[in-house]
C-alpha cells in the first residue's frame, strides 16, 4: 500500500509519500511566509496552501517516480489547527480522492508527531514531549490512547519563545536565534510555573518582556527564558515517565531542534535509565510524510474517519488509536 500524505494545519504545506514498509518515498513542503514581525494570518495562510498545493502534490509524486493512479490511500491532517487551512487540505484530499477514485482518511496531526517519531527513532512506548509552535504536551500511550499527562494551559513553547522575540525585535520564527542569543548570556532569575502536571508560558513571557524593558541585556533574558521554558518542561516529563515506569523518551516538534532542551532532557533521561530520542529534525516539524505514514496505520487497522469534515480543535486523547 502507498499513501499521499497532505499536511495543511498551520503555515506548512506538506505532501509526503509513504508504503506500508515505513519507507518515505517523498516528502515536499512549501511554507507560508507572513510580513516580518507578523504571526500566521490565517486566510492568507489557507489561500497560500490552495496555490501551491498542485505543485507540492507533484513534486512529491515526481520524487518518488509515481503517479497519481499509484496511490492506495490518501491521508489528510484532520486537525488541530487553523479551520481554514484544514479546510484547504480536507478540499484538496476530497478532490484527489473523487477524481481518481482513492479512499481517503483523516488523521490527527498531533499523533502523527508521534507515529513518524516512533517509526524513525525506533522506540516501542515512549513519553512523548511533543512540543512546537502551538502545541506542547507530554504524551503516552495507554488503554486505547495517546494520554496527555501534562500539557501547556496557555500557549505552545514556540510561540512562546516567538511571542516574547517579537517584543524583543528578532523576528519570526524566534526560537533558532534565541537559542543562539542564549549561549552568551547568564541566569537572571524569572518565575517558574508548574501546576499539578502543567505548565504555563504566558506569564514569563511577559515578566522576560518587562526585564528587556527594564535594561536586562538581550543575551541574558535569551539564556534564562530557556532555562526556566525547558526545566518545567523536563519537570514535567520526568514525573511522567516516574508515574508510568516507562523506560523510553522522545522528543519531537519545531522546538526539538533546541539543544538546551535536548541537553536537559538527555540527561534526565540518563538519571532514570531511559532511552532517549530526538526524532530527525527533518521530519520533526510539518510535514505531509508523517500524515502519510500515519494514515497507513489507521486504515489498516480499520480506523474510522468522520468523512467531509474538519476538526480545529482535535485533541491528542480523542482519537481511538486502532494499530497499537
Ligand atoms: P504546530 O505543529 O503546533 O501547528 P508549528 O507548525 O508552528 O505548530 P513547528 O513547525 O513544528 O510548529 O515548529 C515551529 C516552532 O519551532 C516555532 O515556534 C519556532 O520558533 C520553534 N523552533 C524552531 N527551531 C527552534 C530552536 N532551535 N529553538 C527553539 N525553538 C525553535
Amino acid at each position: 500500500m502507498i499513501c499521499l500524505g497532505i499536511e495543511s494545519t498551520a503555515h506548512t504545506f506538506g505532501a509526503g509519500i509513504v508504503d506500508e514498509n515505513g519507507n518515505i518515498l517523498a516528502n515536499e513542503k512549501d511554507v507560508y511566509k507572513s510580513k516580518e514581525g507578523w504571526g500566521i494570518i490565517p486566510i492568507e495562510a489557507a489561500n497560500h496552501h490552495k496555490e501551491v498545493a498542485d505543485d507540492v502534490i507533484q513534486k512529491a509524486l515526481e520524487s518518488a517516480s509515481l503517479q497519481i493512479n499509484d496511490i492506495d490511500l490518501i491521508s489528510f491532517s484532520q486537525g488541530p489547527g487553523l479551520a481554514p487551512c484544514l479546510y484547504a487540505g480536507l478540499n484538496k484530499t476530497i478532490e484527489l480522492s473523487e477524481k481518481h477514485n482513492i479512499p481517503y482518511v483523516g488523521v490527527n496531526h498531533c499523533i502523527a508527531h508521534i507515529e513518524i517519531g516512533r517509526l524513525l527513532a525506533k522506540q516501542n512506548d515512549p513519553v512523548v514531549v511533543f512540543t512546537s509552535g502551538a502545541n506542547t504536551q507530554i504524551i503516552s500511550y495507554n488503554s486505547g490512547k495517546y494520554r496527555v499527562f501534562g500539557e501547556t494551559m496557555d500557549i505552545g513553547l514556540g510561540n512562546a519563545l516567538d511571542k516574547f522575540g517579537r517584543s524583543a525585535g528578532i523576528g519570526f520564527p524566534a526560537g533558532p536565534k534565541i537559542e543562539k542569543l542564549g549561549r552568551k548570556g547568564k541566569w537572571i532569575g524569572l518565575p517558574y510555573v508548574v501546576k499539578g502536571m502543567d505548565l504555563s508560558f504566558s506569564g514569563i513571557v511577559t515578566e522576560a518582556s518587562k526585564r528587556l524593558e527594564k535594561g536586562e541585556r538581550l543575551e541574558d533574558v535569551c539564556f534564562s527564558i530557556q532555562e526556566v521554558l525547558f526545566s518545567m518542561t523536563t519537570e514535567v516529563t520526568e514525573r511522567a515517565l516516574a508515574h508510568l515506569g516507562k523506560d523510553e523518551v522522545m522528543l519531537t516538534g519545531g522546538v526539538a531542534a533546541n539543544k538546551f532542551l535536548q541537553e536537559k532532557l538527555s540527561i534526565m533521561s540518563e538519571e532514570r535509565d531511559a532511552k532517549f530520542d530526538v526524532v530527525p529534525l527533518k521530519l520533526a516539524g510539518d510535514n505531509g510524510a508523517m500524515i502519510a505514514w500515519t494514515g497507513i496505520l489507521a486504515h489498516k487497522s480499520g480506523y474510522k474517519t468522520e468523512p467531509g469534515i474538519v476538526l480545529p480543535r482535535w485533541r491528542t486523547d480523542d482519537m481511538n488509536i486502532t494499530w497499537l
